[in-house]
């Protein structure tokens, strides 16, 4: 025999609950994060000082140099003043890819981190950027995202790509799907560090090829390169072109880092990495 009011009552104790359930996980939840910060503190990803939330502290927001507006419509790079679209060298002679994008200037500050993400094993680091990169390249649509590789002798020595992280991170935020197999460095090349423009790309071509197995997914598509520090864009415009060879339709090009190499002769030291 069934009472009356039994659904009532039966739906009320499920309400009741999952209620309790709910309160309960949160709690939970709530102790567990508060155990992690007192376990691992969060520090400023730059001087390592103590901080709230993850990023920077407010000292080294003040340092870094965020790029912004007016810049080249094609490479990025910062203008002083606003009067033309493109800069002296997209306008003689324009790159493979068809725009470049970074968040902040590669100086004597911002060094400290990308080296620290890049050599340092601070992996953690790629969350971060990712999220800067993925706000400053809001307004781009794509169907790939492809990091730019490294030669796998250099991947065993470092334990990881940077780039990859990168692309990762930027493939769970805006939900482009990253391919890091697509793109090969199928030749080491010897540091770029200290090398002219014109050195660089010599220096670089023919060093990537495209992995004859993923050809099929470059065709048509829009992509976004993404490395962490865009120096003359002598690597990043040699996977542009090998992966346009194969049929991608348009190349972006997305970094955390961009060198403004008329600042490079007024820093004290070196300023230029091995790519
Ligand atoms: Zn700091
Ligand atoms: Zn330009």
């Amino acid at each position: 025999m069934i009472l009356p009011y039994t659904d009532s009552i039966l739906s009320f104790i499920i309400k009741f609950d999952v209620a309790i359930g709910m309160a309960l996980f949160c709690f939970i939840k709530e102790q567990l994060l508060n155990l992690r910060d007192i376990c691992f503190p969060m520090c400023c990803c730059s001087c390592g000082e103590m901080v709230d939330s993850e990023g920077l502290c407010p000292k080294c927001w003040k340092r870094i140099k965020w790029v912004s507006d007016p810049r080249c419509r094609i490479c990025g790079v910062p203008f002083e003043l606003d009067i033309s679209s493109l800069c002296p060298q997209c306008i003689s002679k324009p790159p493979h890819f068809d725009q470049a994008i970074s968040v902040f200037e590669y100086d004597d500050f911002s060094k400290t981190m990308i080296l620290k993400f890049k050599h340092g094993d601070a992996t953690y680091m790629g969350k971060l950027l990712a999220v800067w990169m993925h706000r400053v390249a809001a307004g781009l649509t794509a169907d790939l995202i492809i990091p730019v590789p490294i030669h796998f002798l250099k991947r065993l020595k470092r334990r990881y790509n940077q780039t990859e992280l990168l692309a990762m991170e930027l493939e769970r935020l805006c939900g482009v799907p990253q391919e890091p197999r697509i793109l090969e460095k199928e030749k080491q090349t010897s540091p770029q560090e200290g090398l002219t423009r014109s050195t660089r790309l010599r220096n670089i071509k023919g060093s990537f090829g495209v992995n004859p197995g993923y050809a099929r997914l470059l065709v048509g598509k829009k992509v976004i390169l993404v490395d962490d520090v865009l120096t003359t864009g002598a690597t990043v415009n040699e996977c542009a072109r090998i992966l346009k060879k194969h049929g991608a339709e348009k190349v972006m090009v997305l970094t955390a880092a961009r060198v403004n190499l008329d600042r490079v002769h007024l820093s004290t030291g070196p300023l230029l990495q091995p790519e």
